[in-house]
């Protein structure tokens, strides 16, 4: 019963944007209601500063600020909240990808003026492809945006969602009026003034009601009568279920710096977001209720304290309940391990904790036993799915720069590549290390970390290489394969897991390669 309990009272979401939309306000706002921070400011921004990209000391600051809010966890109404935080910068978007497979929903906030983002594209897409539940929050509604059906529309034909608004924007920017809660059938008057916490809200049962006039005046009550029953009209019912199953995604409109519509979205985000959900492993379905614990990492961080280099797993529990000082199995290395000192995150800080249940995170102090993707069970064999490598963009050959150091390298470079900072190649021609990364910015932190961290020195040479598939053949054996193998064999490499992967050269080579050998399949993400 007590784990149930736990359950139901757990959520666990991620919040994505395109940097700038305001994501890192929203979070502020979310824990300034869970009581878990005083006052604004007090949670940083993740984001690489513009122009600061070779800026190593810069490159350290975002390493300690991203480990500071990995996860933020706050109780609103007896509801445990656990925020996995995900960086914005395209450049770490691979993280972000990660991080999307420990959340159970996610919200996505969009800047009323500038409308679907590159970057919110791109994450939603991944929402999409594990049929995440999402819910939009369109912020900055005192700026002059787009118009609400408009956007409505924008975000429907690039996201590929399917929209119902739960509540409605009265007039915008230097008119912005408030909000029609739809959800919960009332008005919230916008005031401007974002040190109100807790915004009253008017009881609204009948927006016919002459009252309306009253409290908004005519031109704009009969503009949102408008325009409410075009919402009524175009957009489908708010359905709990089709929003579950990611096939409905309902909208709030609001600003977060103002504190405006966040209690709204908060309130429904409660009642609607779902409680930590079953997850798929390579044998079965596992479920929260189960009695044993099992969890998978899905994040590694490297410590900020130069005096203890050991690293922090972050564990997402996905069943059972996690205990400390009880041994678990960690199943790729079939070897018992005990953690005394579990962290467990809230607002700010993290803490040592006995109990962890399904959705919360624990931090695990590693010295190099886990990789991204690991799992661990009380004794059951079983592997969690869903945590593939994409395919980088970026390739370069790394050299050893310090002949004396080498192993200090091997060392630096493999537990770099377990954190997932990027991927490693070798080629199989003469077992050459490639470092492949999603953006350019990774190798100058694997440069600068390995010579802080590891006492070692790269070089990193260009190699043209536009990208790397992995690659399947229907039949190792065939006369097919046999001959892919031997006419690409300049451009063939291993990953870290041993799986053949393809260079492709340039998309043409590719596409001819891949007409070439209609048998074998060539994939762009490392799970398949
Ligand atoms: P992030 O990159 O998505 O985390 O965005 P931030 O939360 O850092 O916000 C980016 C900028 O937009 C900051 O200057 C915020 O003060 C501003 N901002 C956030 N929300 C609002 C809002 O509701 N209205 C206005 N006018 N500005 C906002």
């Amino acid at each position: 019963m007590k784990l149930q309990n736990e359950i139901n009272k757990r959520r666990t979401f991620g919040i994505i944007s395109h940097p700038d939309a305001g994501k890192t306000t929203l979070t502020e706002k979310l824990l300034l209601f869970g009581g878990a921070i005083q006052e604004a400011g007090a949670v940083k921004s993740n984001k690489a500063k513009k122009g600061a990209t070779s800026d190593f000391m810069e490159i350290e600051r975002q390493r300690g600020i991203s480990v500071a809010t990995s996860v933020l966890a706050f109780e609103y109404k007896d509801i445990k909240i656990n925020i996995l935080d995900t960086p914005g910068h395209k450049d770490f978007a691979e993280d972000t990808f990660r991080t999307l497979t420990a959340v159970d929903s996610v919200i996505v906030v969009i800047d009323v003026a500038k409308g679907v983002e590159e970057q919110t594209e791109k994450l939603v897409e991944v929402c999409r492809m594990r049929n995440i539940p999402i819910i939009v929050f369109i912020n900055k509604l005192d700026r002059e945006g787009k118009d609400a059906f408009d956007l409505l529309d924008e975000i429907e034909q690039k996201l590929h969602l399917k929209v119902t608004p739960l509540s409605y924007p009265i007039g915008m920017g230097y008119d912005f009026k408030g909000i029609y809660n739809i959800w919960e059938q009332n008005i919230n008057l916008f005031t401007g003034d974002p040190r109100k916490d807790i915004e009253e809200t008017i009881e609204v049962t009948d927006i016919n009601n002459p009252e309306l006039d009253d409290l908004i005046g005519s031109d704009a009550a009969n503009t949102l009568r408008d325009e409410l029953e075009l919402v009524q009209g175009v957009y489908p019912d708010f359905d709990q279920e089709a929003y579950k199953a990611a096939k409905l995604q309902p909208v709030f409109f609001g600003s977060a710096l103002n504190n405006f519509g966040v209690r709204e979205l908060l309130d429904c985000f409660i009642d609607i977001a779902p409680t930590p959900l079953p997850k798929e492993s390579e044998t079965r379905i596992v479920s929260p209720e189960e009695d044993n614990f099992t969890g998978f990492v899905f994040k590694i961080h490297a410590n900020m304290d130069p005096k203890h280099r050991d690293r922090l797993a972050f564990v997402k529990i996905v069943s059972g309940i996690f205990k400390r000082n009880v041994p678990y199995l960690h199943v790729r290395q079939n070897k018992k391990l005990r953690f005394s000192s579990p962290n467990a995150f809230f607002a700010e800080k993290k803490e040592i904790v006995e109990n962890s249940f399904p959705g919360d995170i624990v931090g695990l102090h590693d010295t190099g036993n886990f990789k991204i993707g690991d799992t661990l069970t009380e004794g059951e064999l079983l592997n969690y799915k869903g945590i593939p490598s994409f395919s980088p963009e970026h390739f370069r050959y790394i050299n050893n720069a310090d002949p004396m150091k080498s192993k200090q390298l091997e060392k630096g470079i493999d537990q770099l590549m377990d954190e997932g900072v990027a991927q490693l190649f070798r080629l199989n021609l003469n077992n050459r290390k490639i470092i492949g990364t999603v953006g350019a910015l990774q190798y100058e932190v694997i440069q600068y970390r390995l010579e802080h961290e590891y006492g070692a020195k790269c070089t990193y040479e260009n190699i043209n290489v536009h990208k790397a598939c992995w690659v399947e053949p229907e039949d190792e054996k065939n006369e097919e394969f046999a001959d892919f193998k031997r006419v690409k064999s300049k451009f063939l490499a291993t990953d870290k897991r041993g799986q053949l992967v393809f260079l492709a050269d340039s998309p043409f080579s590719l596409q001819m390669t891949q007409q070439k050998y209609p048998s074998i399949k060539f994939h762009f993400t490392s799970e398949f």
